[in-house]
C-alpha cells in the first residue's frame, strides 16, 4: 500500500515531517509522498529521514490553482525540491499568499473581529498562514467557536472573510513541476465541484496541459466516483493515483495510508508514475 498526499507542519498538517516518515514505516507503507501546499519546505527534513526507515519518501508539493473559475490542486510528485528555478517559483507563490494574509486579516478587522496578526501567525507552527491557522486563531480568540465554526462563519469559501488567492493556472504548474522533474497530477478532482461538472471534458484538457494523472482514489469518494475516476484514468490513459491527504490533528479521523479505513492506493501506482518521469524511456 502507498499513500500519495500528506501535509506536514510546514504547512496546515500537525506532524513533523520525521512522524510522518516513521508512522508510514510503522504502517508498513511502501511509500509515502509529503505534499505540503505550496511550499517546499519540510521536503530536506522528509528526505533525510529516508535514511532510518523503509518506506520509500517521495518528495512532493500541492501547488493551488485556479481554473474554470474555481481552486483547482495540482500534486507535483518526484519533484527536485533544491531545483533553483522551481524554489523560485515556489517562493514567489508564498509572497502572493502572505498578500492574500494580509486581505484577510483586513476583513476580519472590518467585520468587527479583534485579531492581530501576531495571533494568527501563533496559530502557525511554521512559516506558512493558511486559512486552517487563521480558523484556529478565530478559535483561540474566542471569535469562533470551533474551527468548522470558523470556516462558516468567516474564512470558509462562501464566507465574507475568504479572499481567493491563486492565479496559477494548471499549464503552469504542470510546466513548474515537469521542469523540477516531477510529475503533476490533479488533487481530489470531484472535491468541490458540482455533480454535474464535466471531468471527463476537464481532464481531457488538463492533460493537454502536461497533467499526466489524478486522484482516483481519495478518503472522500464514494464507490461510484471511485470507479468512475478509475475508468476515467483508462480511457485518457493517465495515472489513477490516491492518497489519504493526512493532515494530523487539523483533519480529525483520517489515518496515514488507509484514510478513513478503507483507501487502499495499490504499489503499482508506484511504478505507473516512475516510467513516466522525465527522462525515462516510455
Ligand atoms: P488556503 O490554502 O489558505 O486557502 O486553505 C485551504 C485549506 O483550508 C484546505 O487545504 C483545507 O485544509 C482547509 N479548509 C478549507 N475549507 C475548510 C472547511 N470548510 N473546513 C475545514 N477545513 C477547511
Ligand atoms: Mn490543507
Ligand atoms: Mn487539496
Ligand atoms: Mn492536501
Amino acid at each position: 500500500m502507498i499513500d500519495l498526499h500528506s501535509h506536514s507542519i510546514f504547512s496546515d498538517g500537525t506532524d513533523t515531517p520525521e512522524q510522518l516518515a516513521r508512522t508510514a514505516d510503522q504502517l508498513g507503507l511502501t511509500a509515502l509522498a509529503l505534499t505540503d501546499h505550496d511550499t517546499l519546505a519540510g521536503l530536506p527534513r522528509f528526505l533525510a529521514a529516508q535514511a532510518s526507515v523503509t518506506t520509500l519518501l517521495v518528495p512532493g508539493i500541492e501547488l493551488s490553482c485556479r481554473y474554470l473559475g474555481r481552486v483547482l490542486h495540482m500534486l507535483g510528485l518526484f519533484v527536485d525540491h533544491a531545483d533553483p528555478v522551481f524554489r523560485e517559483r515556489v517562493a514567489e507563490l508564498g509572497d502572493r499568499r502572505q498578500s492574500r494574509n494580509r486581505k484577510i486579516m483586513l476583513r476580519l478587522q472590518a467585520m468587527g473581529v479583534s485579531l492581530t496578526w501576531a495571533e494568527v501567525e501563533a496559530a502557525a507552527p511554521t512559516g506558512l498562514v493558511s486559512r486552517t491557522h487563521f480558523a484556529r486563531a478565530l478559535v483561540a480568540c474566542g471569535a469562533a467557536g470551533s474551527p468548522q465554526d470558523a470556516f462558516r462563519r468567516y474564512v470558509g469559501d462562501h464566507a465574507p472573510a475568504y479572499v481567493p488567492f491563486p492565479d496559477l493556472s494548471p499549464g503552469e504548474a504542470a510546466l513548474w513541476i515537469r521542469e523540477a522533474g516531477g510529475i503533476a497530477v490533479v488533487a481530489h478532482p470531484g472535491r468541490g465541484t458540482p455533480r454535474n461538472f464535466r471531468w471527463d471534458d476537464a481532464m481531457a484538457e488538463l492533460k493537454g496541459m502536461g497533467v499526466e494523472g489524478f486522484e482516483a482514489r481519495y478518503p472522500d469518494y464514494g464507490p461510484l466516483e471511485e470507479r468512475y475516476f478509475l475508468e476515467l484514468a483508462r480511457t485518457l490513459d493517465m495515472v489513477p493515483t490516491g492518497g489519504s491527504d493526512y493532515h494530523g490533528l487539523n483533519k480529525p479521523g483520517q489515518t496515514l495510508g488507509v484514510g478513513r479505513g478503507s483507501l487502499h492506493v495499490p504499489e503499482a501506482i508506484l511504478a505507473c508514475l516512475q516510467r513516466r518521469l522525465p527522462g525515462q524511456a516510455v
